[in-house]
């Protein structure tokens, strides 16, 4: 079975230290949330996961696999997607194009349209525009398009960094409502936000990120509840 475990990773951007010793479990199609405001840490764990900063690490392992050593961009190739923030799709390139390109990995052509369809049906908007350069979607469609395309490499887990930034409420709940449907699938999920109400939602565990360390963790039963968490990342 696929777990990813990391251990001890650290990020240090010259003399800041971004990310301190984190270290988090995500066991197969569970859906696990790193939660913190603005600049604590958040995204650079996941970029540093991900081999996209400079890191330090004990270890990094996702089921038999030791990943320590493997650089980002091959992290596809052992079934582990990738949702960036700001979304970083190809402007210039029509939708069908920019998901097509993120099932480069995989060697069957067949496979790809069936996931191509499958993508569709989760974001029909997507197959209705797929001939429409994706420099001229909504910003709500462009992060359907780069769910789609992290889709396109069929991962076993999939790591998305604030794909609620600059949404409606109304899409929020719509993609609230595919990570749960994808997770309900099978797919794990490691969900980074500073929306810690849409992450409950949709994660059973999370972490708490203050100033590059973890500062709480617990299951996201646990943490909604918690009178510091319900004052700070909820505003109750
Ligand atoms: P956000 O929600 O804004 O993305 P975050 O929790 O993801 O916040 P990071 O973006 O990881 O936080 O930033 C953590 C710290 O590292 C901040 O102090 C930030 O200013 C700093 N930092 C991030 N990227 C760089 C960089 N490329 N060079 C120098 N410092 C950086």
């Amino acid at each position: 079975m696929t777990t990813l475990v990391v251990d001890g990773l650290s990020v240090h951007y010259g003399g800041v230290c971004a990310a301190q010793d984190i270290g988090f479990t995500v066991a197969p199609g569970q859906s696990v949330g790193i939660i913190g405001a603005n600049g604590a840490g958040k995204t650079s764990t996941l970029k540093a996961l991900m081999g996209l900063v400079p890191r330090t690490v004990r270890s990094i392992r996702f089921g038999e696999h030791d990943l320590t050593r493997v650089p980002g961009r091959k992290m596809v190739r052992y079934g582990i997607g990738y949702v960036p923030e700001g979304r970083h799709v190809f402007p210039g390139l029509p939708v069908e194009k920019n998901l097509l390109l993120g099932a480069y990995s995989k060697p069957w052509k067949g496979a790809t349209l069936d996931t191509l369809d499958e993508v569709y049906t989760l974001f029909p908007v997507l197959g209705e525009m797929r001939h429409r350069l994706a420099g001229a979607l909504s910003g709500g469609q462009q992060q359907m398009l780069a769910i789609g395309r992290a889709l396109m490499s069929a991962p076993r887990l999939m790591l998305l960094d604030e794909p609620s930034m600059g949404l409606s409420p109304k899409l929020v709940e719509n993609i609230v409502a595919v990570l749960q449907k994808l997770n309900r699938d099978g797919l794990g999920i490691l969900l980074v936000e500073q929306n810690a109400k849409l992450t409950f939602e949709v994660t059973t565990e999370c972490l708490v990120m203050e100033n590059g360390i973890v500062a709480m963790n617990g299951t996201s039963e646990q943490l909604r509840e918690d009178p510091r968490v319900r004052q700070i990342y909820l505003g109750l």
